[in-house]
């Protein structure tokens, strides 16, 4: 009794499933199918499988599984279960014997063929409604090859079957499978799921996805500087919102509301601008130890981070940069001037540097080096009556001075750099602008 209790449990538990071939990198659109399936998932409090489909040996590397597998956990998804098709050759032989017994499939030249007449098919998808399925263009199918691998058709809907997904949830690219796979099931006395099959994701110009696009696989965005949760996030809107103007939403809100049958059937166009905009979100709402340690991990990747460099001295970097970063390669890349001194200044910088101000920078100098407490708002007191007792207005130094510090025009509050870079970097930097203008405009 309790054993039919909890079989007739487990058939009604939702089950879904992602389905990865390790051929590759995980790609945008393939995060967002496992993402939409891991949140149908978690909303119905049913189980998400992770099935690996690696029968193309050839093809299959253990470096792209590694990857799929880092990139859904660094995603923040995780699943119930995991199996690899490659494991389970045997399953597909018997399954494939069992038709050729019935004279639903017969052998040529080492394949197994399945045969079948055709009738007419209807699906009721979840995203995209009835979908009717006149014809098919063949009446066998091969099944198993003469290599003795199975064709995906066959061992997808053995699986499926198998391990009771009840919900099919795969790209639109798939529903031309779909009648195939139904033969399938009923060849095989299997109960047909249900099938939703997502938007496809089109390029910023409307078309198919091309190359050209940049960045498709998780781990480029992940190397740009990304957050995880900024690219879950972002996914998501991929063809689902909640139907309300908010568009920023944690996994663990959208695992509360996602209903696969709100996703669209048109295509879900990409956006940069907006994935930059939803990262931007997500750096400013993260906490400045989070930001160090990313920072940290990526300088020391790049053998990048020097030994004097403390926590303290990062942190006050992170706080200088965090409003203005877009993604942490910005972060890394706008504060270099804070780690090295020999910078070239910027060309377009230059022209500011023509007029030699030389003997105002040291007057500048002079009033710096007598501060005590070098803070930013003592900084901008000193900083203002020099200038004043000068006669200079203060637009007149802070491009030069910004330009010896930073050897940019343009970057983050000028008196905050200061105070960040610390009284003796910042007299270092002014004294090479001075023998800048003295040499005559020649770079020190
Ligand atoms: N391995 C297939 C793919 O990556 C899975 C397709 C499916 O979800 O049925 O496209």
């Amino acid at each position: 009794m309790q054993a039919k209790v909890l079989a007739a449990r487990r058939s009604l538990v939702l089950r879904v499933r992602f389905a990865p071939s390790p051929t590759g990198y995980l790609h945008i659109g393939g995060a967002r199918t496992c993402l939409f399936n891991w949140l149908y998932a978690r909303k119905h409090k049913g189980e998400f499988v992770l099935r690996i489909e690696d029968t193309d040996v050839a093809r299959s590397k253990k470096e792209y599984l590694d990857e799929i597998l880092e990139s859904i956990k660094w995603l923040g998804m995780d699943w119930d279960n995991i199996y690899y098709q490659s494991q389970r050759f045997e399953i597909y032989h018997q399954q494939a014997q069992k038709l050729i017994e019935q004279g639903k499939a017969y052998k040529k030249e080492g394949a197994v063929f399945f045969k079948y007449e055709f009738q007419t098919i209807e699906i009721d998808d979840l995203i995209r409604g009835k979908i009717t399925f006149n014809e098919l263009p063949k009446s066998e199918e091969v099944i198993i090859k003469s290599d003795n691998s199975p064709t995906y058709n066959f061992s997808c809907v053995i699986d499926d079957a198998l391990m009771k997904v009840n919900n099919i949830i795969r790209g639109e690219d798939h529903i031309s499978n779909t009648p195939k796979q139904i033969l399938m099931y009923k060849a095989l006395g299997f109960q047909v799921p249900k099938f939703a099959h997502l938007p496809l994701i089109l390029s910023p110009e409307g078309g198919r996805l091309s190359k050209r696009f940049g960045a498709t696989s998780i781990r480029e965005y992940k190397e740009l500087g990304y957050l995880p949760e900024a690219i879950a996030n972002y996914l998501m809107l991929l063809g689902w919102s909640p139907g309300e103007d908010k568009e920023i939403f944690t996994l663990d809100e959208a695992k509360e509301i996602f209903e696969i049958t709100d996703v669209n059937k048109t295509g879900a166009v990409l956006s940069l601008e907006k994935l930059n905009w939803i990262n931007s979100e997500y750096i400013r709402a993260s906490s400045d130890e989070r930001l160090v340690g990313l920072f940290e991990e990526h300088l020391k990747k790049d053998d990048f981070l020097p030994s004097w460099v403390d926590k303290e001295y990062m942190k006050r970097i992170v706080e200088l940069f965090k409003e203005r970063t877009v993604k942490l390669s910005d972060l890394f890349e706008k504060s270099r001037f804070c780690f090295y001194d020999d910078f070239a200044y910027d060309q377009d910088s230059k022209s500011i540097l023509e007029k030699d101000l030389s003997s105002q920078v040291k007057t500048l100098a002079t009033s710096f080096s007598s501060m005590e407490d070098f803070n930013k708002e003592n900084i901008e007191d000193v900083f203002r009556s020099t200038v004043k007792d000068l006669g200079l207005k203060v637009r007149d130094l802070v491009h030069p001075v910004r330009i010896a510090l930073t050897g940019r025009k343009n970057g983050p509050g000028l008196f905050e750099t200061i105070e960040v870079l610390g009284k003796e970097r910042v007299l270092k930097r002014l004294e090479r602008l001075i023998s800048y203008w003295e040499k005559g405009g020649v770079d020190a």
